[in-house]
């Protein structure tokens, strides 16, 4: 995820946009992301401040979710903010920059950071999904039953769906 900044850097205030696109695994390289799969598209642009370069981005990609009502997997886009500075290298410690030589600076670091910080949404696999039933435990959506509605955190229904009937 190289950019070539040697134009960008010719006047301060000039912006280059960009977009790549890769598998996540080769991005992030880490389990933690199992959640995100196939491919992820970054895009965004970079701002020339003098001696800093600023860039803000996205990370797009298809994440694999569990709902929270009724614990059943779906999948859904997800987009994931980025930000980081680079320094033109002079010797001095910026703990807040990435420091770059010459003409190209590496999106790689601050995108698998992203990626790794990146928590697995809380979602409902749909606004009115009907969820768990808290006494027989059949997921609403697909079966109704006739139990009434309780309100019992559903991953207590999930627990009771393993115990012997009483
Ligand atoms: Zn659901
Ligand atoms: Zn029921």
């Amino acid at each position: 995820m190289k950019i070539n900044i040697a134009q960008l850097r010719q006047a301060i205030g000039a912006r280059q946009s960009f977009t790549f696109h890769s598998p996540v695994e080769k991005v992030a390289g880490d389990e933690k992301n199992f959640w995100l799969h196939g491919d992820i598209e970054v895009s965004g642009e970079v701002v020339n401040n003098g001696r800093l370069l600023a860039v803000t981005g996205t990370i797009g990609g298809v994440a694999s979710l569990v709902c929270t009502r009724c614990l059943e997997g779906f999948i859904r886009p997800v987009t994931i903010p980025f930000g980081q500075t680079y320094r033109e290298d002079d010797g001095q410690a910026d703990p807040d920059a990435i420091d770059f030589h010459g003409d190209e600076i590496d999106l790689a670091e601050p995108v698998r950071e992203a990626l790794i910080m990146a928590e697995p949404l809380k979602a409902l696999c749909r606004e009115d999904c009907r969820g768990l039933c808290p006494r027989c435990g059949v997921n609403r959506n697909e079966t109704p039953c006739a139990c009434g509605s309780d309100d019992i955190d559903p991953r207590l229904a999930a627990l009771a769906k393993l115990l012997p009937p009483q």
